[in-house]
């Protein structure tokens, strides 16, 4: 018979291994499914100077080496699998591994983020780090007076643009369409800012520079026009996919994708628990994520120690007692 977890953790960014260093602390000995991306989207990035103990510059790589050796020297087991099936039906939790193992669990924490949509272009991922960004917040401080552009219509396009407009030159809007899809305020935010600007029907065909941006080819798509754009950073905003497609009919959703939580991180299954960009798509910070995993981890401890010993019945229960 396959071991029973007291803690599985699915995903390795910050709030999962936040979770697992907690976990660990809390005597779950918890053991985490890193997934496709080990240790999250930090790994695609270069300096991060907002991430509070680091007076200097560290890098995205870095950061999440350090806090995975962390969580396991507090003891987390870490393997570098898939989880690419639950069942959160019954009771202990079943949670099927890429490895073809089938892991039992009396609670859960999933996190395992979004994934920013890409343009789908050689150099989009040859420059990523190099003046491409997903993150405003995360990398708009490295643009202090120079000319940026956002890709997108989107919220989060109107929210880079804006934060951006508080440090660059200018910041250029590209949309591929005539109208933006923002909400009204946050449109009407970014027409007003005398340094935001906007290019309507046109794509991002290519980002061009040799190690680090120095513009962008755009296509007009009503036109065809091809033209350069003199640009040192590009910020593509067109929207994440949070990976909750194979929790979807197993824990409840947002209209939008992401999991539904309630009194911060519990989902619609009792003693599973959602943290980071899988749940949040309003702050999306390593700092928020990691503050995530930390009360995920509090929140699993709690509800072993507080219903555990009530649920499955039968052997199941006894089993679970003795887990315990
Ligand atoms: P989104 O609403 O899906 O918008 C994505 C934008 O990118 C759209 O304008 C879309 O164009 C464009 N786009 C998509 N694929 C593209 C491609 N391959 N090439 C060029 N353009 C492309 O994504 P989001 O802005 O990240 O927002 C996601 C969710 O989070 C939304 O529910 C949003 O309301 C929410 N959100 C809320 C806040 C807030 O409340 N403050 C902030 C951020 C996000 P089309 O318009 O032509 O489809």
């Amino acid at each position: 018979m396959e071991s029973l977890e007291k803690l599985v953790i699915v995903g390795s960014g910050p709030a999962g291994l936040t979770a697992a260093i907690y976990g660990s602390r809390a005597n779950l000995n918890p053991v985490m499914y890193m997934g496709s991306v080990p240790l999250g989207q930090l790994m695609l990035t270069s300096d991060v100077e907002n991430y509070p103990g680091f007076p200097d510059p560290v890098v995205g790589p870095e950061l999440m080496d350090r806090t995975r050796g962390q969580a396991e020297r507090l003891g987390a087991r870490m393997i570098q699998e898939d989880i690419i099936k639950v069942n959160f039906r019954d009771y202990p939790f079943e949670l099927e591994t890429s490895g073809g193992v089938t892991v039992r669990a009396l609670t859960v924490i999933v996190a395992t983020g979004a994934t920013p949509r890409r343009l789908n272009l050689d150099s989009e991922m040859r420059l990523m780090g190099k003046g491409v960004s997903n993150c405003a917040v995360c990398d708009g401080f490295f643009f202090k007076g120079k000319k940026v552009a956002v890709v997108g219509g989107g919220d989060t396009a109107m929210e880079e643009a804006t934060y951006l407009s508080n440090i660059a030159s200018s910041v250029q809007v590209i949309h591929r369409g005539s109208e933006l899809r923002a909400c009204a305020a946050l449109k009407e935010e970014a027409f007003r800012d005398p340094k935001i600007e906007f290019t309507w029907d046109s794509v991002v065909t290519d980002v061009l520079g040799n190690g680090k941006v120095d513009g962008l080819a755009i296509r007009d798509v009503k036109t065809g026009r091809e033209s350069k754009l003199q640009v040192d950073g590009v910020f593509v905003a067109i929207g994440y996919e949070p990976n909750t497609k194979i929790f979807d009919g197993q824990l409840e959703l947002e209209p939008n994708g992401y999991l539904r939580v309630r009194r911060e991180t519990e989902t619609s299954v009792p003693g599973v628990f959602a943290a980071g960009d899988v749940r949040d798509y309003r702050y999306r910070q390593a700092v928020t994520a990691a503050a995530d995993g930390c009360k995920a981890a509090l929140d699993a401890d709690r509800f072993i120690r507080e219903h555990a010993k009530q649920l499955g019945t039968g052997s199941q229960r006894r089993e679970s007692q003795q887990a315990l």
